[in-house]
């Protein structure tokens, strides 16, 4: 018999699993041994009053977990610090990507599934979006048009920890009506699946939105995959990569550099999944 995080609705140190399998065998959970080799497993199975396994509990030497009392307030550790176990980029243009996520993606491309979806174009910028997602190590979804169905679909295809999309208030209308579709896909996605954990938007030109400036929650520092960013950029030879754009992702890039103590940074902002935010200022 075995139970995963398919089976339940939150993770450990949630107990959910531990009650299932308790619920699955027939047994009172108070009279079941719980081994687990990491603290919040034995945190969940405390919480459950499970016996956690002393050898288990022994081998570690990290501190005690907590106790039921100390966690009244049920937390997930994908909600918290967890690095991206997958990402989902979801942008108007074959170049949005690199532009405002170029960085963070290569970096998170270096350990987990990066996924970006664009609409199609023409096969000419069709062409520059292939080159410049496999610059960046990321898989490229060209989908006939960015609808909250074709949305949903893909979320529930891909089960993304992480999504990323443009602000709600970009001053580009085909950047605000992807946010829009993001935003009214991913409530049923997220229930039928449980992701994404987290929601956030990029930056945008100049980091002006309608309403004012972009006001970051995270800044991650790419000054280690800046080269990646600026290479898979000028993948866009259609787009006005030197005069325009190449020069904007720099001051940028330095921009939030400069505020976050990097050489290179890029700024995201979380949003609510379904009424959730990140714990930590973590992308
Ligand atoms: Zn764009």
């Amino acid at each position: 018999m075995v139970v995963t995080l398919e089976n339940v609705p939150r993770g450990k140190p949630a107990p959910a699993a531990y009650l299932e399998a308790a619920r699955r065998l027939g047994a009172a959970p108070a009279r079941c041994l719980a081994v687990d080799d990491a603290d919040d497993g034995n945190a969940a199975a405390l919480a459950l009053a499970c016996k956690p396994s002393p050898s288990a509990t022994a081998a570690s030497s990290r501190p005690p977990p907590p106790t039921p009392r100390e966690l009244s307030v049920p937390r997930n550790p994908d909600d918290q610090l967890a690095r991206p176990q997958s990402v989902l980029a979801v942008f108007a243009h074959p170049d949005d990507a690199e532009l405002w996520a170029g960085g963070t993606l290569a970096l998170h491309a270096q350990h987990a599934p990066v996924h970006i979806a664009v609409p199609l174009h023409d096969p000419v910028r069709d062409a520059e979006a292939q080159a410049g997602a496999a610059v960046l190590g990321a898989a490229l979804h060209q989908l006939p048009e960015l609808t909250p169905t074709a949305i949903r679909a893909l979320l529930i295809e891909l089960t993304p920890h992480v999504v990323i999309t443009h602000p709600v208030h970009d001053t580009h209308t085909a950047h605000r009506r992807t946010a829009e579709a993001v935003l009214e896909a991913l409530p049923e996605a997220k229930i039928e699946t449980g992701r994404p954990r987290r929601l956030y938007t990029c930056d945008t030109y100049n980091s002006l939105t309608l309403i004012g400036q972009v006001t970051p929650t995270v800044m991650v520092d790419v000054t280690a995959t800046f080269a990646t960013k600026m290479q898979a950029l000028h993948c866009h030879k259609s787009q006005p990569i030197d005069q325009h754009f190449g020069p904007m992702a720099e001051d940028l890039a330095r921009l939030w550099g400069r505020r976050s103590g990097a050489d290179f940074a890029e700024a995201f902002t979380a949003l609510p999944v379904l009424g959730r935010v990140p714990g930590a200022a973590h992308l």
